[in-house]
């Protein structure tokens, strides 16, 4: 090593744009820098472990950098500061051009750099762009919702709604005095599958199978409180933006949205009444519970609507409501366990509901009557 060689250069602590005239040093642990004003200390020494790759542009201006963040600079122009660093710390980061760096790494550095932009890519795919159609779901006004779900009711019916009963449903959530925030439509439909679903925008739908086969109000009540609890938490919307993610998110960033209506409701055409998953499910159940209990609903009727179900599991047709809930013995189990102690106390008309109900299921009971008569 040249003994001693000194540099002239410009000093920048990193936090402010002020230099500071030096003279460097080139030791064998390091840079000793002498500063050449009073602004400051009299000198600083940069060990080598902390001294970064630096910026030889054509070598006749150098530029080192160390510490953390704000790290601090050193410039030095003239090619000798560059060949004395090269030969007083061989084989040192910080003595390579920059394009040397890539090189250092070499090709197996180049594949995995290619590999890691890949699997960003990628995971933009499969995580970031369904998260971010979730963002924009959840963000969409829920009187837009509401509409956009009515379309939807118009095209795909689900099935024959039945007026009179439908109105005996809509009296009977009526007393359950629910959230007037969250807009709800529920609808009768005459079907012989036992099933229920709510999808977008409030529009709740009830098959006559299912209604018929229930015998307490309280039954009704945790079923409309579950299916409530999916529109509250918006669980359509949010998986029908999934569903369509790339073409929502790329429409957002584009800034197309005119087109959105018309494909969303093309794409829920497309996935008929939505399946929820798991964490969905047990969100709805959650809130159901809760809701039941600030309206001191016996939760005994949610346990007995899910017994209802599952006694069909062994029958040749097993209602769609099944395949989309799983885990019924642990929601039993849940709704028969303790429940949530509510803040508040929502008070419902106990015979109002129980009038609603047996409304509802007067043509049932007229048809069994009838049957038993034959
Ligand atoms: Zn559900």
């Amino acid at each position: 090593m040249t003994a001693n060689q000194v540099f002239e250069g410009s000093y920048f602590d990193g936090r402010t744009a002020k230099s500071r005239p030096c003279l460097i040093t080139l030791k064998a642990e390091g840079l000793l820098i002498v500063f050449t004003d009073d602004l400051g200390p009299a000198d600083t020494f940069w060990h080598l472990e902390g001294v970064h790759p630096a910026e030889f542009n054509d070598a006749q201006y150098s530029k080192l950098q160390f510490g953390p963040y704000p790290r601090e600079v050193v410039e030095v122009s003239g090619r000798a500061f560059y060949d004395a660093l090269r030969a007083a710390y061989p084989g040192t980061s910080f003595t390579l051009p920059s394009h040397a760096v890539l090189s250092r790494f070499g090709w197996r550095g180049l594949f995995m750099g290619v590999v890691v932009a890949v699997a960003m890519l990628g995971s933009a795919y499969v995580w970031l762009i369904p998260f971010v159609a979730d963002q924009l779901a959840q963000q969409l006004p829920r009187t837009v919702e509401h509409q956009l779900g009515a379309q939807l009711a118009e095209r795909s019916p689900f099935g024959e709604t039945d007026a009179e009963r439908s109105a005996d449903l809509e009296g009977f959530i009526r007393h359950m005095r629910l959230d007037p925030e969250v807009v709800i439509k529920a609808r009768v439909v005459r079907s012989s599958m036992k099933n229920a679903f709510a999808s977008i925008g409030g529009h709740l739908f009830f098959h006559t199978a299912l209604t018929d086969s229930l015998t307490r109000p309280e039954q009704l009540a945790g079923l409309v409180a579950h299916e409530y609890a999916h529109v509250k938490h918006r669980h359509s919307l949010r998986g029908l933006y999934r569903a369509s993610a790339n073409y929502i998110v790329l429409g957002a960033l584009f800034g197309d949205a005119s087109g959105l209506s018309g494909v969303l409701l093309q794409q829920a055409e497309g996935l008929g009444s939505l399946a929820f998953n798991r964490d969905q499910e047990k969100q709805a159940d959650v809130t159901a519970h809760l809701l039941l209990a600030e309206r001191r609903l016996d939760r005994e009727g949610m346990a007995e609507l899910f017994e209802v179900l599952k006694r069909e599991h062994g029958s040749s047709s097993v209602p769609e409501w099944l395949s989309t809930h799983p885990d019924l013995d642990a929601r039993i189990a849940a709704a028969r366990a303790p429940g949530p102690r509510p803040e508040r106390v929502v008070s419902v008309k106990a015979d109002s509901l129980r009038y609603y109900f047996e409304r509802l299921r007067a043509p049932a009971v007229a048809d069994s009557a009838k049957a038993a008569h034959e």
